[in-house]
């Protein structure tokens, strides 16, 4: 099977915006809210690939799931439900930047907030550093919303795990509604955690923040690789609908900054070739504006076909299988079988 037969047979259906969940009930449905990574950037040359830090929101009829509350948080669709859910990745300042303005527009709704303890804080500790005096007027007690705090794990013996087969069994679960959530411990400077969310057949995984390298020194000029995330990241999504992929750098920018935390979209391809999966890009560098940006797409586009030796480089056009996520897509999770697979 060639590369791009596999892609085709993954589809991401983008609505074209306006309905935030599937009704039929069958899909999980994705809003992009925010794709840059480190921090919002606001400029003409930007719009399109948007400037709003990261932040997504899968709906099923009966759940709304935020993971991450960076600013682009702030353009939440008016979604109707009392209860909303929010899985926090890691408590890094691009990914709760908008949570304090946020909280404050959500009267009377019941937030319930997932995160990690890392360095000894729960999530609830983790994110009063922020939501308080003197960096904020209001302490999280304060706002009209009735906040659940949970504190979840990501068996972080898996980070040890060589048998990469069994991963997401040996990864800690839990369920909002509905939905299966998975995790597994990202590569990252201070942890980070992947979701994986599972309903009713399909499923999506959120890889923000994570580098596919192991690096043992600090030094980021002198380090070395010494382990392989990306096999257990293959692993943790064996099967996956859609991958959400941190692809921040460039493969020269890559070069550079080694151990700082984040991917490229080479290993996007890597990971695409080797699971059946559809993959959008995230974690846009603050520093590329839409014209970098849709050069590497075409980039990605050219590398992507030419890996099965074919040179159709038009795969993204109709069937955007491995593209660069851009502020306010609306994607309805659907895996397609492919009958000659
Ligand atoms: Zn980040
Ligand atoms: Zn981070």
């Amino acid at each position: 099977m060639s590369f791009t037969d596999k892609l085709q047979s993954t589809t991401m259906k983008n609505t074209g915006g306006g309905v935030t969940h599937d009704e039929s009930g069958k899909y999980m449905t994705l809003t992009v809210l925010g794709t840059r990574g480190s921090m919002a950037v606001s400029a003409p040359g930007m719009a399109k690939y948007g400037g709003n830090t990261t932040c997504y929101l899968i709906e099923t009829p009966e759940e709304a799931i935020i993971i991450d509350a960076g600013t682009g948080i702030m353009n939440l669709p008016d979604i109707q439900r009392k209860r909303i859910s929010l899985l926090i990745t890691h408590a890094h300042i691009d990914h709760i930047m908008g949570l304090p303005m946020f909280l404050g527009k959500q009267a009377g709704k019941e937030i319930t907030i997932y995160g990690e303890t890392r360095d000894g804080l729960t999530i609830k500790e983790q994110l009063e550093r922020y939501i308080s005096n003197p960096l904020w007027p209001v302490t999280m007690d304060e706002y009209p919303v009735k906040l659940t705090f949970k504190d979840v794990a990501s068996n972080s013996s898996a980070v040890n795990n060589t048998d990469t087969t069994n991963s997401v069994i040996n990864n800690s679960q839990f369920k909002i509604g509905d939905v299966t959530v998975s995790t597994m411990p990202s590569n990252h400077p201070g942890g980070s955690t992947i979701y994986r969310l599972d309903y009713n057949g399909e499923s999506v995984v959120i890889a923000t923040d994570f580098e596919h390298e192991e690096v043992t020194a600090s030094d980021c000029s002198q380090s070395t690789a010494a382990g392989n995330p990306l096999a257990r990241l293959t692993a943790f999504s064996a099967s996956a609908s859609l991958i959400l992929y941190d692809a921040q750098y460039t493969p020269e920018e890559y070069e550079k900054c080694r151990g700082y935390g984040h991917s490229t979209y080479v290993q996007a391809i890597e990971l695409a070739e080797m699971i059946d999966s559809s993959i959008l890009l995230i974690h846009h560098a603050p520093n590329h504006d839409d014209a970098f940006l849709d050069a590497l797409q075409a980039e990605i586009d050219q590398r992507a076909a030419g890996s099965d030796g074919s040179d159709t480089a038009d795969s993204t056009a109709a069937h955007p299988q491995i593209s660069l996520a851009r502020e306010s897509q609306i994607f309805i999770i659907e895996k397609i079988i492919h009958k000659n697979v």
